[in-house]
């Protein structure tokens, strides 16, 4: 199913699966290289998004069949799924895309994070879990995990949240909410300066990794407040990962020389 390719005329067309740092940063490494053609795909979530170098395409392929047709369509020949941690349905569509057209398909995921000493983290193995816990670690609960997860939150009548989002929530929310509007990077100085203002005694963070959105975690532990951190969702199997855009550029790097490299 994988289209023809002159690798020494045509350039490598190269999808990559976006809505992160990473797959901005890999459109920007690659634009102005004549080796390859980028398109970016994002999902459509984010009303203003930050757009990457390069071509981009908005909105759902519909299933693994229609990305599938997309990729041969358009004589994709590699696919960098560098969506979020977080976004398990579209890694598995790639996956399943990869099966049936043939092109190589890498994932490029951001390690997680660890806790270091000082920390005081408890894991919960997903939203649903995690607003089991909260009532029992917290009352004034800065909760990051991203305005579409809000619902498994929305029956938590006691709890007081302060919830940051690039646009405004939709759907069922916490009664007792207070939205903050902006768009990472967060630097210490204004992590610091929220939780105290709103006397925050509980973060709440899925395991995003990266460093964009981690001072928060250095706020947390030097305020002396606990963290309570959501587990990455399960990845397909046999996909080969970077877990740096550098790694990234490596495995694409190695298309003609005829190996994938060392990730
Ligand atoms: P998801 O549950 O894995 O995907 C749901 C559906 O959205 C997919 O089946 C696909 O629709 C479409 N989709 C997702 N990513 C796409 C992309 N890059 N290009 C085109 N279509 C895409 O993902 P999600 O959690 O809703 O996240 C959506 C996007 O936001 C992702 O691109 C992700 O990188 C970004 N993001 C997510 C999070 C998070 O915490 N989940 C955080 C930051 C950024 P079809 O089946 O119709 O193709």
């Amino acid at each position: 199913m994988s289209a023809e390719r002159d690798p020494e005329r045509d350039p490598e067309h190269v999808l990559v699966l976006g809505g992160t740092t990473e797959a901005r940063r890999l459109a920007q490494a690659l634009a102005g290289d004549p080796a390859y053609r980028v398109t970016t795909s994002l999902a459509g979530r984010v009303a203003s998004p930050v757009l990457p170098p390069g071509e981009v395409r908005v909105g759902g392929f519909g299933g693994v069949e229609g990305l599938a047709r997309w990729i041969v369509e358009h004589g994709v020949t590699r696919v960098v799924d560098a969506t979020h941690p977080f976004a398990e349905h579209m890694s598995f569509h790639a996956s399943g895309a990869g099966a049936l057209t043939g092109v190589p398909l890498l994932a490029l995921r951001r390690p997680g994070w660890t806790p270091g000493p000082g920390d005081a983290w408890t894991f919960a193995d997903s939203l649903a879990h995690a607003a089991d816990l909260v009532a029992e670690l917290g009352d004034r609960v800065f909760l990051t995990t991203g305005r579409t997860g809000l619902h498994a939150f929305a029956g938590l009548t006691d709890t007081w949240f302060l919830v940051r989002s690039v646009d405004p929530p939709q759907g069922p929310v916490p009664p007792r909410l207070e939205v903050l509007l902006a768009r990472g990077p967060f630097d210490l100085a204004q992590e610091r300066e929220l939780l105290a203002r709103h006397r925050i005694d509980l973060l709440v963070t899925k395991d995003s990794g990266g460093s964009a959105t981690a001072p928060k975690l250095t706020a947390a532990r030097e305020a002396g407040v606990p963290v309570l951190v959501v587990r990455r969702p399960p990845t397909p199997a046999h996909v080969p990962e970077a877990h740096s855009v550098e790694a990234a550029l490596q495995w694409l790097g190695g298309a003609d020389r005829g190996s994938s490299g060392p990730l």
